[in-house]
C-alpha cells in the first residue's frame, strides 16, 4: 500500500524522501481498520497538532494532549490528558527526547514523527524548526495513517500537497529575506528552540543560558549578555511568550534594545490555540520579527 501512495505522490510532482516510506516501519502494531470518519488522532503537543490539522484534514478528529498554555519540556500528563490518549486511535508526538511519556502511555498507538529526517542535531529536539524536517514529519504522519486506513489515501495526497506548497513558499521567503541582513546575531531571552532555523539561514543563535520555563538565568549570564548587546550595538532582542517577561524587560531597559517575540510552535497561548494558528502562520510571524530585528532587506 505504501508503494502505491509513494507513486501517487511522485506522479503529483511532490518531492519525497523515499527512505521514509520503507524505513518507518509504519503500520506495525497499528489499530484495527475502521471507517476513516471515525478516526481520532491525539497529538502530544501543538507541533504535531497543527501538522495533524492540515495533514489529516477531512480525515480525522484532532486533539492535543498538552493543554494550551503549557509546553512539552518536562511535561507530565495528568489523568485528564491520559484520557485523551485512551480515546484516540493514534498518538502522534515529536520524539522520545521531548516527550518520553508518549510511547509509554500510547503504546502501539504512539507514532514519533522524527523518522528519516534530513537535518538532525541529537542535542536539539526542536526538529520542526527546519523546514525540510517539518516536511518529512508531515509525510511520516500521512504514510502512517494511509497504512492503517487505505481509503484515506486520496485525501492525504491532497493535504500533503497543500502542506508541501506552504513549506516551499516559506523556504523561498526565508532564503530571500535572510540573504541580506545587517545583523546576523539573534540575542534570545529564551531557550534553545531556534538553532535549526539559525543554522539553515546563516544566522547566529545566542540564547541566554538558563532562560527557560523551569529556570531563570544567573546574574552573571545576564550581565554577560548585556555587555555583548551594548558592545555590538544591538537594537532588538528576542523572547518567548512562555517565559517570565521581566527578564527580557530588564535586559531591554539596561541596553535600550527593543523586545520582539519568537514563536516556538511547541508552546502556544490559549488565544493562539483558539485561532488554530498554522505552522506557516507561526513561521511567518518568526520571519517578520527576525527580519525587523536583524534589519533584513528582501
Ligand atoms: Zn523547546
Amino acid at each position: 500500500m505504501f508503494g502505491k501512495f509513494k507513486i501517487n505522490l511522485i506522479t503529483a510532482g511532490v518531492f519525497i524522501t523515499l527512505a521514509v516510506v520503507f524505513a518507518c516501519g509504519c503500520g506495525k502494531n497499528a489499530p484495527e481498520q475502521t471507517s476513516s470518519a471515525a478516526i481520532k488522532a491525539a497529538n502530544a503537543d501543538y507541533v504535531s497538532y497543527t501538522l495533524c490539522l492540515q495533514v489529516l484534514k477531512g480525515i480525522a478528529q484532532s486533539d492535543m494532549v498538552i493543554p494550551a498554555g503549557a509546553q512539552p519540556h518536562g511535561f507530565e500528563p495528568l489523568p485528564r490528558d491520559i484520557a485523551k490518549i485512551e480515546k484516540a486511535d493514534f498518538l502522534f508526538y515529536i520524539n522520545d527526547t521531548l516527550e518520553p511519556w508518549a510511547k509509554k502511555l500510547g503504546g502501539a498507538k504512539a507514532f514519533a514523527l522524527d523518522r528519516n529526517l534530513p537535518e538532525v542535531n541529537p542535542q536539539d529536539p526542536h526538529i520542526w524548526m527546519d523546514f525540510d524536517n517539518a516536511s518529512v514529519m508531515a509525510q511520516n504522519m500521512a504514510y502512517y495513517v494511509s497504512s492503517v486506513y487505505p481509503d484515506t489515501e486520496q485525501q492525504l495526497l491532497k493535504n500533503i500537497l497543500n502542506f508541501q506548497n506552504e513549506i516551499q513558499m516559506l523556504k523561498r521567503m526565508y532564503a530571500q529575506i535572510f540573504a541580506n541582513c545587517q545583523s546576523k546575531q539573534i540575542y534570545h531571552i529564551g531557550h534553545l528552540a531556534f538553532g535549526y532555523l539559525a543554522k539553515k539561514y546563516g544566522l547566529q543563535f545566542k540564547p541566554l543560558k538558563g532562560a527557560n520555563a523551569d529556570s531563570e538565568p544567573t546574574p552573571k549570564d545576564m550581565a554577560e549578555m548585556i555587555k555583548e548587546i551594548k558592545q555590538n550595538n544591538i537594537k532588538y532582542i528576542f523572547t518567548e511568550e512562555a517565559l517570565n517577561p521581566q527578564i527580557a524587560k530588564a535586559i531591554s531597559q539596561e541596553t535600550g534594545a527593543e523586545v520582539l517575540y519568537l514563536y516556538t510552535v511547541e508552546h502556544i497561548t490559549k488565544q493562539e490555540f483558539e485561532q488554530k494558528l498554522t505552522y506557516r502562520q507561526l513561521m511567518v510571524k518568526n520571519m517578520e520579527n527576525l527580519a525587523k530585528g536583524l534589519n533584513c532587506k528582501a
